[in-house]
């Protein structure tokens, strides 16, 4: 459907059609026990359509089918150029729908329309795209054993794969999982978040478009204690790579514990330190640009920078620029071209956000700007840019997730002092310095605990380097070559010759 032509977007939106059902074995059916629940759309809080609520029995069957495609090779024994051809198709398939998938995120989330279309879906593609032509490429190995053995290494897929993934970049954070353990050759069965079950259908139901076989590309809709849990405890599921909050993340720990110790793999949360030293030539640029990354995305990102570490000869310079350029961040109804804030994904979210802003007043913070929920039209559930000064590191608003607009400044008097608030967090996920003497670059990105180390810049991205974090930010990586090696298991293979 090709909706950009009008770019009448709202118009567009009334001609959508929605996945309601899960997607198993290349077809859409409704959950077994008939059960649905509502996707509510973040812009006007108005329910969207009734989704397959899936659960355990849902679950047994997908990881059948998942498992039934596995053994019988349709897409594990492919060559790996078949695989790549396949999903060289998918990639550009999405982008043939990439309106259409645009426009279901952003119902279904809440984001500004051009961030779906020129991040959110561009993104997607492209990794599908990536990985289809890196599987061809990667070599195994011979051991060095020796005239009469002969010994490879080689990288066989798993299996079942399941990827159980949020709402906040529901396409990307299911391709960075998909398309690696699909380019291995697993049967992969999604798990997208209740909030966001429309684009993951869809994305489903274009990849066997393109010709992923029957079975090896499933979704499971419904509610993480039900069909999330049923997928982690699944005696069947050799790998679930888990992208979401810590607290869910221990949970999937347990699953594996408590059933067949399937590998796991775990994306979560940050409270990402960004620090601005005196030392860097453009104290504006770096403030400017801190707020673009902190607002952007709703700060519904795990690598918001949402505590902002700045040196005290400029913090007065840095919260000014701080708060003009909060400004320029404006509620509006997603669907509007052009708008660079969007709705919160839910009302609930919104006001788990307005409590932590009070929680923030209460421990002493100063508020700067924002602080609290707005209507747009007179609906929905948004949230302005808000910037709390005056934060100790100590404080709860300094040291919990809140996942929303919401950026806290905290002084400190040199790069030590920096360094040691930084690391004073359970997270290490993200991380950013801004400074022009190298000596100092190298100094704080080596001594920050975090897997990933801005220096003088935000968001720099593509797919050629891994991603994940340290501590209770999780473990293995999601991007890059590296990421293949989740979704393998590695044999020996011994030969007397
Ligand atoms: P969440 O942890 O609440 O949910 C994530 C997924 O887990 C969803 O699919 C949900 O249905 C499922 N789930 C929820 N409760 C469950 C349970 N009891 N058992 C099994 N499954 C369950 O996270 P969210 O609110 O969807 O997303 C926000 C979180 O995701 C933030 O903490 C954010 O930092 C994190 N995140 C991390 C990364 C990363 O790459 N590190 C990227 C994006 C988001």
């Amino acid at each position: 459907m090709p909706l950009s032509a009008s770019k009448d977007w709202k118009a567009s939106a009334q001609a959508l059609r929605y996945p309601t059902q899960a997607f198993i074995n290349g077809t859409f059916v409704l959950a077994v026990s008939g059960k649905t629940f509502p996707t509510i759309s973040p812009i006007d809080s108005q329910p969207l359509v009734e989704i397959a609520d899936c659960g355990k029995a849902d679950v047994d069957i997908a990881v059948t089918c998942a498992r039934a495609a596995f053994v019988d090779g349709r897409w594990s024994d492919l060559e790996p150029a078949q695989r790549k051809a396949i999903m060289l198709s998918f990639a550009e398939l999405i982008r043939a729908n990439a309106d259409e998938l645009a426009l279901l995120v952003t119902l279904e989330m809440g984001k500004p329309i051009d961030d779906s279309l020129g991040i959110e879906i561009r993104a997607t593609a492209n990794c599908f795209a990536w990985y289809a032509e890196a599987i061809d490429k990667v070599y195994d190995e011979i051991a060095p054993t020796g005239p009469n053995t002969h010994a490879t290494i080689t990288r066989e897929a798993m299996g079942v794969v399941a990827a159980v993934v949020p709402w906040n970049f529901p396409l990307i954070m299911a391709a960075w999982k998909v398309a690696p353990a699909l380019a291995m050759g697993n049967s992969v069965i999604l798990k997208p978040s209740e909030e966001t079950s429309l684009s993951a259908l869809r994305l489903a139901e274009i990849g066997h478009e393109a010709g992923i076989p029957t079975g090896v590309f499933n979704v499971i809709t419904g509610k993480g204690p039900e069909s999330g849990e049923a997928l982690g405890r699944h005696m069947d599921v050799d790998g679930l790579f888990f992208t979401g909050s810590t607290r869910v993340g221990k949970f999937y720990m347990e699953y594996a514990a408590q059933s067949n110790l399937k590998r796991i793999g775990l994306e979560l949360g940050g409270k990402s330190p960004n620090i601005i030293l005196s030392c860097y030539r453009d104290t504006e640029h770096a403030a400017r640009t801190s707020a673009n990354s902190a607002f952007f995305n709703q700060g519904e990102m795990c690598t918001c920078p949402s505590r902002l570490i700045v040196e005290e000869s400029i913090y007065d310079e840095v919260l000014q620029v701080l708060a003009d350029q909060a400004k320029t961040f404006v509620p509006t109804h997603p669907l509007t071209s052009g708008a660079n804030m969007g709705a919160l994904v839910s009302e609930a979210h919104a006001n788990r956000v307005g409590e932590f802003v009070e929680i923030a007043k209460s421990e002493g913070a100063r508020l700067v700007c924002g602080g609290a929920q707005v209507r747009v039209d007179g609906q929905g559930s948004y949230f302005p840019p808000t910037i709390f000064a005056d934060v100790t590191n100590d404080m709860r608003i300094a040291q919990e997730e809140v996942f929303g607009p919401v950026l806290v400044v905290i002084k400190v008097k040199d790069a030590d002092e920096a360094i040691q608030v930084a690391n004073a967090t359970c997270f290490g996920l993200a991380s950013a310095v801004w400074t022009d003497d190298l000596s100092v670059a190298h100094k704080v990105s080596r001594s920050i605990r975090a897997g990933l180390v801005y220096v003088n810049c935000y968001d720099c991205d593509d797919m050629t380097t891994p991603f994940g974090g340290f501590k209770e930010s999780g473990f293995g990586r999601d991007k890059s070559l590296h990421a293949l090696d989740k979704y393998c298991e590695l044999k020996t293979t011994w030969m007397k010759v």
